[in-house]
């Protein structure tokens, strides 16, 4: 996961990048909340602020002001190679001898020990233990003296999922790998007050955007233009409309699960309104698998959607029977498993008037490692439920992501080793049911060739290598004195 956002705003406007892309961020929470940092250029100069926490303690009123310039980017952070460790928030920063560069980052490279192994002077001379770090490391070193052309040269040796907000004094550019593993899109932000409660369309006062999801650009105001393509970098400058640039032919395979879970309901991905998107999931959920129910209810918040097709599509009554604390992270992307155990009962409460007897489809939109769907069906009982009956808007994850997401090896992934029966067991359910990959795509009504599915499949686009080089903790285990 991660979020990234972008922005370039028209020159002498008075709006201070740094507040657009911190309010852009905001909306980005939800994809990472170990870290959150900010990079502003004024034309001239970088400046950097990062810190571990939410965006809200991290990129406050104190700090925002003294962060200034018409050039920023910003990203909030959920761990994929390396620790929860302020050296590992992001943007990072170089200074090169052609460019100071700042990058943030979403996806995880597959290549990072070979990557490691070119660079000059190799791990230690990184101050951090990212493959972000690293990447950052070689663009500052490319002699190119335009950043467009270093990356253009650097990008092609790259392998992985990337998507990318990059800076440097003049510009903030845009780029996605060749798959589109991570989404990003441009946005166009009108900045100047008409006098009559609109904004003009004069250029001058037009600025520019970049945002992991489209609910980056509504949360700033700005009107959604395109995607970057897979392969696909944009320019984007003060004064100039955005440049696409390809630098390597496209074989999009958009990871599926933002669509199922990850992204927010109300963002667009391939055209496709998330919210409905898993409406209709749910929908074809309680076609696949059909259960004689009293309600269907969600687990809160990313099953509502799911729960609400499913509960239409079998005409039963929709019932909220969990209640969520708002103020606490999501469970699954908390880094360590104790926090994972606690998180649930932290998170949510059961309604036991709602659930107290009644037979319950309980919807959820994935099982990882199957500790929190276990203690939420042991809360639905201990509030009186008569019969817990599971059922997933997602087929069951057998195998582990390399392109960003952090289900590292196949013994942490429930379904890799256990049948569906003994799923259904371990958790505690009276039956259990998931969404097959048909059914996936017959509620996206979209090709299986557009996506990556490899969590579900093992059909893997880019090819990964199943050793050392694509852990999380690499480049923190190897020792200085050899690295490189
Ligand atoms: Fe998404 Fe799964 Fe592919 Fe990873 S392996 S990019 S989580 S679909």
């Amino acid at each position: 996961m991660c979020g990234i956002f972008g922005a370039v705003l028209p020159p002498g406007g008075g709006t201070s990048a740094a507040d657009v892309a911190a309010l852009g961020l905001f909306a980005l929470q939800h994809r990472g909340q170990e870290s959150a940092g900010l990079a502003v250029s004024d034309g001239e100069q970088i400046m950097l602020y990062k810190d571990l926490g939410m965006i809200s303690s991290v990129l406050d009123e104190r700090r925002l002001p003294s962060l200034r310039g018409e050039l920023a980017i910003a990203h909030c952070r959920y761990s994929t190679t390396g620790s929860s460790v302020w050296e590992n928030a992001q943007p990072t920063f170089r200074l090169g001898p052609r460019r100071a560069i700042a990058i943030g980052h979403n996806g995880n490279l597959v290549n990072t020990r070979q990557l490691l192994a070119e660079l000059p002077g190799g791990r230690a001379r990184l101050p951090a233990s990212t493959d972000s770090e690293l990447m950052t490391a070689m663009l500052a070193d490319e002699p190119a003296v335009d950043t467009v052309d270093a990356l253009m040269r650097v990008l092609p040796r790259i392998r992985g999922a990337y998507s990318l907000v990059v800076l440097d004094e003049r510009r903030v550019i845009g780029v996605r790998d060749p798959f589109g593993f991570r989404p990003l899109v441009v946005g166009r932000l009108q900045t100047g007050d008409r006098g009559d409660g609109l904004w003009t369309d004069d250029p001058s006062h037009t600025g520019w955007v970049l945002a992991s999801e489209t609910a980056g650009l509504d949360i700033v105001g700005a009107e959604y233009v395109r995607d970057v393509a897979p392969g696909e970098l944009v320019i984007l400058e003060q004064g100039r409309d955005p440049r696409y640039v390809r630098f390597a032919p496209a074989t999009p395979a958009l990871c599926v699960f933002e669509l199922i879970y990850f992204a927010r309901p109300d963002s667009y991905m391939e055209g496709r309104n998330l919210y409905e998107a898993r409406r209709r999931m749910g929908m074809q959920l309680a076609l696949e698998h059909p259960i004689e129910a009293d309600l269907v209810m969600p687990v809160p918040d990313t099953g509502a959607p799911a729960a609400a097709g499913f509960a239409e599509a079998a005409r039963l009554p929709y019932r909220e029977g969990l209640v969520r604390n708002r103020y606490t992270g999501r469970t699954f992307i908390q880094p360590s498993q104790t926090m994972r155990q606690r998180g649930v009962t932290i998170k949510l409460n059961p309604l036991r008037e709602v659930v107290r007897g009644k037979r319950l489809a309980v919807v959820d939109d994935s099982i990882v490692r199957g500790t929190t769907t276990k203690q939420i069906v042991e809360l639905l009982r201990k509030a009186g439920a008569a019969e817990v009956h599971l059922r997933i808007s997602a087929p069951p994850i057998y195998h582990p992501c390399f392109y960003g997401i952090d289900t590292q090896i196949e013994t942490e992934l429930i379904a890799s080793t256990h049948s569906e029966d003994e799923i259904r067991d371990f958790v505690g359910a009276d039956s259990l049911g998931y969404l097959s990959i048909q059914g996936v795509l017959a509620a996206l009504d979209l090709p299986y060739d557009r996506f990556c599915f490899a969590c579900f499949d093992g059909r893997y686009p880019e090819p990964v290598p199943y050793d050392a080089s694509s852990r999380k903790f690499m480049l923190e285990e190897l020792p200085v004195a050899t690295r490189g």
